[in-house]
């Protein structure tokens, strides 16, 4: 451990992101969580549940949530992503404490930045014979792979090269010939261990057989340095996807092998579509990205995705700290996570309804304040507050009221049309006689047409508003005013 404490811990290692802290020293026992996304992509709802899971852990547990880039897949890895990535998790609320621009001491925090040190982790299970190079080619191993299966045997290696003596190691190196490293797995170990979300997991040694930490260019494979970096890194608690699971065993073997600390694990369900088939595109799944630009608050999308597979007390929009206080292993579900669109609308609902109005102005943005005069300002809100999801409607709303735009489709015209001119005439002079005041205006219309309920509200709230539903009524004509309501009205009479 001293040689790498000494290679890496000199001076903090910042490339990306603009965001750096200023933190004490960790103790050897602060409660540590993390985040080691690939950055080959932007991050979807699968990833960024898992990423908040592990912040809401270390929140809970007055403890550290790192950040590290898993990057050493060079060619699909892309810097954009690295600076996106970092940008959706601080708008979802989840700065990372410790990572890129917050070193603690355990940088660098890009897996492209630690080849020497994992160099180092090789040699030594290469020396102390805990791994073999594997001069198998992948011809070679399929076709060891199909024998297997054919003879109804799950595949796993040979062990073909797993007793080569140090003579013909070297002779097939001096033949040019490329080699991975092999992990050695003792046949007789069997591997136990207490998972955070799924209780007790048992694996056989020889089921899992010897397996490349290092393939034949060079590269670490991704649960070598995954493993490795989570101990270096002090990370106490690993939450991550299902889909790792069979992964678990094999670097707590890495880890035993290294006299490095084994983290504990916890592997969450995976979340599906409403067909049970993996969350995609094809169910409507976005990126964190995307559902920013739509519009969502980030509180919705947090509260969303902690409810997704995980419930808590209380069903109302809570801050990130109540979700850390509610977070609970054994109320995380073992079944996978359905996901839920209209769940999701339902939380940005919420969000919107309990925004300030600050806030909201600016997620409105600059097309919106232009078209509200400043004095309409305050009723404007709350006039659309609980009617608008996104920034869109808000825009919608805002035209209607305060522009003679009012597109009308064909239903709505016959709906005019069936209401009759006498109906306008007797609104036009009901709105001469009350102003904007709409209960006295709707009895003055009321009185003298005879209609009443949906025959007569109805018909007013096309002409007014072109919409068949909306803000109250009561709210929406004082901000139309006289002169746009009268020509509305009279457009019909
Ligand atoms: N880089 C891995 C991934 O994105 C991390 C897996 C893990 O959390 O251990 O899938």
């Amino acid at each position: 451990m001293e040689s790498i404490d000494t290679k890496y811990s000199q001076g903090a290692f910042v490339r990306f992101g603009p965001f750096r802290y200023h933190l004490p020293p960790m103790t050897a026992h602060t409660l540590k969580t993390r985040f080691a996304p690939s950055p080959t992509g932007y991050i979807h709802l699968g990833n960024a549940r898992t990423a908040l899971f592990s912040a809401l852990l270390a929140r809970k547990g007055d403890g550290v949530f790192l950040l590290r880039i898993e990057d050493t897949d060079l060619e699909r890895s892309r810097s954009e992503y690295v600076e996106a990535l970092q940008q959706d998790l601080q708008w979802l609320g989840l700065p990372w404490q410790e990572g890129p621009g917050a070193d603690r001491g355990n940088g660098p925090y890009f897996q492209s930045e630690r080849a020497r040190l994992y160099a180092d982790f090789y040699n030594r299970l290469e020396a102390s014979g805990q791994a073999y190079p594997c001069f198998c080619t992948p011809q070679e191993l399929e076709m060891s792979r199909k024998a297997q299966r054919a003879a109804g045997r799950p595949p796993r290696y040979s062990g073909k090269c797993a007793n080569l003596n140090a003579e013909e190691v070297q002779a097939r190196l001096a033949a040019g010939l490329k080699s991975t490293l092999r992990f050695r797995v003792p046949g007789d170990r069997r591997i136990v261990f207490e998972d955070l979300v799924r209780g007790e997991q048992r694996f056989e040694g020889s089921d899992i057989g010897d397996f490349i930490i290092r393939r034949a260019d060079g590269t670490p494979a991704f649960f070598f340095c995954n493993a490795v970096d989570d101990a270096l890194m002090g990370v106490t608690h690993v939450l991550r996807g299902e889909d790792h699971l069979t992964n678990t065993p094999r670097q707590m073997l890495i880890l035993e092998a290294l006299g490095l600390p084994v983290p504990q694990y916890g592997h969450i369900s995976m979340i599906v579509g409403p067909d049970g088939s993996p969350l995609s595109k094809r169910h409507g799944s976005r990126s964190l990205r995307e559902l920013r630009a739509e519009g969502y608050f980030p509180q919705a999308v947090a509260n969303y995705l902690a409810r997704l597979g995980h419930n808590f007390q209380s069903d109302a929009l809570l801050p990130l700290e109540r979700l850390a206080a509610g977070f609970e292993f054994n109320r995380l579900g073992r079944a996978p996570a359905r996901y839920d669109a209209a769940q999701l609308l339902s939380w940005q609902q919420q969000a919107v309804a309990q925004a300030r109005p600050d806030t909201l102005w600016a997620w409105m943005g600059p097309n919106v304040e232009a078209l509200v005069p400043a004095q309409s300002k305050e009723e404007f809100l709350q006039a659309v507050q609980p009617n608008v999801t996104f920034p869109g409607d808000a825009e919608h709303w805002a035209r209607v009221l305060f522009t003679d735009e009012l597109p009308l489709d064909e239903e709505k015209r016959e709906t005019l049309v069936a209401a009759g001119t006498e109906f306008f005439r007797a609104a036009v002079a009901a709105l001469e006689a009350h102003g904007t005041e709409f209960k006295a205006f709707a009895e003055g219309v009321k009185s003298a047409t005879g209609a009443k309920g949906k025959q007569l509200f109805m018909p007013l709230r096309v002409a007014l508003s072109g919409e068949t539903g909306g803000p109250e009524m009561g709210r929406l004509l004082p901000l139309l005013g006289l002169e746009r309501a009268r020509r509305r009205l009279q457009a019909w009479a």
